[in-house]
């Protein structure tokens, strides 16, 4: 199983991230730039998920109901991003990993949040709140049912 390796500035957060990408994706939403530093956040969900390697300086800012923002308490990077209710797929940030060649965009999501002072680009497709909402619901849904056919 291939596997990469990514670390904050400092080194106080590392992690290696295991198998193929499942998806890599941009948010350009106001909470994401605003922890970004104005640009998206580039996120990117491995199919092995993700094991901590190193964890001294890392801390999980509950930014809404939903999700939890994990960064280095000693340095700032953005590390990770997960959701409240599933703590163990962690998403990590793009720009943490020591090798990203062969990764590629997804999509661009929160387009309708993008600021005017940059241009998202058209490198994948771009999605709206209402669309990425819709389609976690439709995906949420699709495991319900494999689940209740499958009891
Ligand atoms: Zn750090
Ligand atoms: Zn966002």
């Amino acid at each position: 199983m291939t596997k990469r390796s990514g670390k904050c500035l400092c080194g106080g957060v590392s992690f290696t991230a295991h198998g193929d990408v499942i998806e890599a994706d941009a948010c350009h939403c106001s909470m994401c730039r605003r922890q970004n530093g104005g640009g998206p956040y580039y996120a990117v969900q491995f199919k092995g998920g993700v094991t901590l390697e190193t964890a001294e300086t890392l801390k999980w800012y509950r930014g809404s109901d939903h999700g939890e923002r994990g960064f280095c308490a000693e340095c700032g990077t953005s590390i990770a991003w997960r959701l409240q209710s599933h703590p163990e797929k962690i998403g990590v940030s793009l720009g943490a990993l020591e090798d990203s060649s062969g990764i590629s965009l997804d999509a661009h999501i929160f387009t309708d949040s993008a600021p005017e002072y940059y241009a998202v680009q058209t490198d994948a497709p771009h999605k709206t709140e209402a669309q990425v909402i819709k389609e976690f619901m439709e995906r949420l849904e699709k495991v319900a049912q494999n689940k209740a056919e499958n009891a």
